[in-house]
């Protein structure tokens, strides 16, 4: 065993063992554990940690722990998943990891037009509910609602994290909710040291989190509450909501094909001053940039007669520019030609032209 293992996010090395935990002997588990974080992801997790174990593990005592709906007790969750569910476009929910079913019986009743399904490796019982169903197999993806609740933390391999992502349709939402490693001082368990195991080996922040989340996952709400539980009064949660956004373009490719459309929504004003000569209105940042490739003045520079400022004279000895500058002042010279204006337009803008230049075609960029 290494003493410091990768961290299973980033796969840099990751700290020191924060603690060394012994257990009895359980099949499929380890009898001995490190705790180990990493600072970058702001995370710890324990070691060794094989996933085939874990695996045979919760498979063998899933047969021991069905119940169905059991006692639901965690009334803030379901409200938050209400919330969310009554003032959005979802029509089916899937809660993967659903235990005893009781979360989705709650939604399933307040909530009749929606589908649920459950799914667990043991959940292949019955439901009293039309609009409500569980199985044991691995369910099918696009959902519009995938409910991840204390669910990642027992995972040990992290890919398997990821791939559940896939779960989620287009535009869906997945709500992921796990212990708040942060709240662990100020919500203590009756027993020492409880929430440091060997089946809780993952303890994630936020952004561990979205570091395990796919490009195209995005932010839609989050916050920590107390969690109702059986044996202190309360459990520190945390949760998070993300929006499938993958189906929209990433953010280099959103800003190229956003310059594109703008150069054709602005090709035909270009063709129409390509054959006119014209004063230049403003030589602040709306100008420059209209020169720019694309832009309703690019290669029309030997079209502009002079440019209108206020600081006409300024500009004039101090602009490395080949303009020619002119003082909005002179008037009667400017009256009757084409004007661009690349001021940004206010409501008086437009009066203020037609006063000053009752003769000039106005063209605004
Ligand atoms: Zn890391």
């Amino acid at each position: 065993m290494a003493l410091t293992p990768p961290c299973p996010i980033c796969g840099r090395e990751a700290s020191s063992a924060i603690a060394g935990l012994c257990f009895g002997d359980k099949p499929h588990l380890p009898s001995a554990i490190t705790l180990h974080g990493c600072a970058d992801c702001d995370f710890a997790f324990t070691w060794p940690r094989d996933p085939f174990g874990y695996r045979d593990y919760y498979a063998a005592v899933a047969n021991d722990t069905a119940q169905r709906h059991g006692q639901y007790r965690n009334h803030p969750q379901a409200d938050i998943l209400a919330n969310l569910i009554g003032s959005r476009p979802i029509r089916s929910v899937l809660d993967f990891g659903c235990g005893g079913g009781g979360l989705l019986h709650v939604l399933a009743e307040r909530f009749p037009q929606v589908r649920f399904l459950g799914f667990d490796v043991n959940a292949n019982f019955p439901s009293d509910l039309p609009n409500l169903r569980f199985t044991d197999q691995f369910p099918q993806d696009g959902h519009d609602l995938v409910i991840l609740s204390h669910v990642i933390e027992h995972m040990a391999d992290i890919s398997q994290i990821k791939a559940l992502f896939d779960l989620v349709g287009e535009d869906g939402l997945v709500h992921i909710e796990m212990p708040d490693p942060k709240h662990y001082i100020s919500v203590p368990q009756p027993h020492f040291g409880y929430y440091v195991d060997r089946l809780h080996i993952n303890h994630f922040s936020q952004r561990a989190l979205l570091k395990i989340a796919p490009q195209g996952f995005d932010v839609l709400i989050g916050g920590t509450y107390r969690m109702p539980y059986a044996l202190g009064d309360f459990y520190p949660a945390q949760y998070v909501v993300l929006q499938n956004r993958r189906h929209e373009q990433a953010v280099p490719e959103a800003i190229d094909a956003y310059l594109q459309a703008e150069a054709q929504r602005w090709a035909d004003i270009r063709a129409q001053l390509h054959g006119r000569r014209f004063f230049i209105y403003g030589f602040g940042d709306n100008f420059h940039r209209s020169l720019s490739p694309g832009g309703p003045l690019h290669g029309l520079e030997g079209n502009i007669i002079a440019v209108i400022d206020r600081n006409a004279a300024t500009l004039a000895t101090s602009s490395r520019s080949a303009f020619q500058f002119m003082d909005p002042s002179e008037i009667a010279r400017i009256d009757g030609a084409l004007i661009v204006c690349t001021v940004s337009q206010f409501s008086d803008l437009a009066e203020g032209f037609r006063q000053a230049y009752p003769n000039s075609e106005v063209q605004y960029l």
